[in-house]
C-alpha cells in the first residue's frame, strides 16, 4: 500500500567532502540521487530516514559531462548512459541492458550508481558492469578506495562499502580488443514487465573467431547478481564458441541460487538462467568472425 510519505529533513551539499561529513553526523540519514528507488521504497516499505542528502548540486557532477568512455559520474542516468554511443563492440551489454531497462518514464532520473548502491537482485546494470571489470570509486570518514563491481554486493540491499561511503565514479575499463559484449533478459511478459533472469558476457575472440577468454555473468539467478566464476575456464577454451555453449550454460545454471517469487519459482528461474545464457551465447557465436576480428 502506498503512503504520504513522512517528514524528513532534506539538504543539498556543494561538495563530495561536505556530502560524506553530513552522512558521518547523522546516524539516520542517507544519500539520495534520482529517487527511483528510495521514493516508492519510503512510500511502501520503509519510512526514509531524518536527513537525506540530495547529490544534485554536488560540483563536479552536476556537470553536463556526466558519461565519458571510461568513467561515469554518481548522477550518470540511464538515459545519459544510452546517448552516449560506445563504439567499442565490447560494450554492447552494457548498451543493451541501459536500453532494455523497461520504465522510460524514470530513464532520466535513474543514476546507474544508485542502480548499483541499491544492491538490489534484479538490478539491471551490474551484470554487464561485472564483465567489463568495472570498479566502483567512493569516498567515506575512513579514506577512499574501489572496489570491483563483482564484490560490491553483499546482500539484498546492502554493498560491501564501509558505512556512509559515497560513490564518486564508475570506472569502466576498455574492453580488449576483438571481444564483443552481450546482455539477453527474460521478463515475465512485455518489455516493461518484471524481470525474471538476465545474463550478460565479454567474450574475447581469436582472429579465427576461437575463444581465448572473457566473463559471464547473471541478475536475478540468486539473490544479487553475480559473476559465473566457472564461465572464466570455459571462456579460455581457444575452441569455438557453438562448441561450448551447453557448458556455459550450465556453468550459469549451477551458480543460480534463485529464490521462489510471485513472478517464478526458483526451479524455473534456474532453467531460465541456462536458457538464457545458452541463447546469449549462441548470439555472439552466430556474429561473422571477420566482423568481430575488425572491430
Ligand atoms: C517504475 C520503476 C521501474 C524500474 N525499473 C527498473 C529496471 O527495469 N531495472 C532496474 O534495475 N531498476 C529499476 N527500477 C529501480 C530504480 O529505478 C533503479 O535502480 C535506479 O537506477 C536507481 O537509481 P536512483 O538514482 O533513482 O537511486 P536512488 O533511489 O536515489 O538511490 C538508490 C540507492 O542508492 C544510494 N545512492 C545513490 N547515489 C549514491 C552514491 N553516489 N553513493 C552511495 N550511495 C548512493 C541511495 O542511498 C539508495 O540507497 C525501477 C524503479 C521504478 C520506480
Amino acid at each position: 500500500m502506498q503512503r504520504n510519505l513522512p517528514p524528513f529533513e532534506l539538504v543539498y551539499p556543494s561538495t563530495a567532502q561536505d556530502a560524506v561529513n553530513l552522512r558521518s553526523e547523522c546516524y539516520s540519514s542517507c544519500y539520495l540521487a534520482g529517487g527511483t528507488h528510495l521514493i516508492p521504497h519510503w512510500r511502501t516499505v520503509e519510512r526514509p530516514p531524518e536527513l537525506v542528502i540530495n547529490l544534485k548540486r554536488v560540483a563536479p557532477w552536476n556537470t553536463d559531462d556526466l558519461v565519458n568512455t571510461s568513467w561515469l559520474t554518481p548522477l550518470a542516468t540511464i538515459s545519459d548512459l544510452q546517448k552516449h554511443m560506445f563504439s567499442h563492440p565490447g560494450f554492447s551489454g552494457l548498451s543493451t541492458a541501459a536500453r532494455e531497462f523497461g520504465a522510460p518514464l524514470i530513464e532520466p532520473l535513474a543514476t546507474v550508481t544508485g542502480n548499483l548502491a541499491a544492491a538490489r537482485s534484479n538490478c539491471a546494470l551490474a551484470a554487464p558492469l561485472i564483465t567489463l571489470a568495472a570498479k566502483v570509486h567512493y569516498v567515506s570518514i575512513v579514506g577512499s578506495g574501489h572496489v570491483s563491481v563483482d564484490d560490491l554486493f553483499e546482500k539484498p540491499g546492502c554493498t560491501t562499502l564501509p558505512h556512509g561511503a559515497l560513490i564518486t565514479a564508475i570506472e569502466i575499463p576498455t574492453p580488449p580488443p576483438n571481444s564483443h559484449g552481450a546482455h539477453l533478459s527474460l521478463r515475465g511478459g512485455t518489455t516493461s514487465s518484471p524481470l525474471i533472469v538476465a545474463a550478460s558476457t565479454l567474450v574475447e575472440l581469436n582472429d579465427d573467431g576461437t575463444v581465448r577468454g572473457g566473463r559471464l555473468s547473471i541478475t536475478n539467478a540468486a539473490s544479487t547478481p553475480r559473476e559465473v566464476i566457472a564461465a572464466q575456464e570455459i571462456l579460455r577454451a581457444h575452441t569455438r564458441l557453438d562448441d561450448i555453449v551447453g557448458d556455459l550454460g550450465q556453468a550459469a545454471a549451477d551458480a543460480a541460487d534463485p529464490d521462489d517469487d510471485r513472478w517464478g519459482s526458483a526451479k524455473y528461474r534456474k532453467r531460465m538462467t541456462r536458457v538464457v545464457t545458452e541463447r546469449l551465447i549462441k548470439s555472439i557465436a552466430s556474429i561473422p568472425t571477420t566482423e568481430v576480428a575488425t572491430q
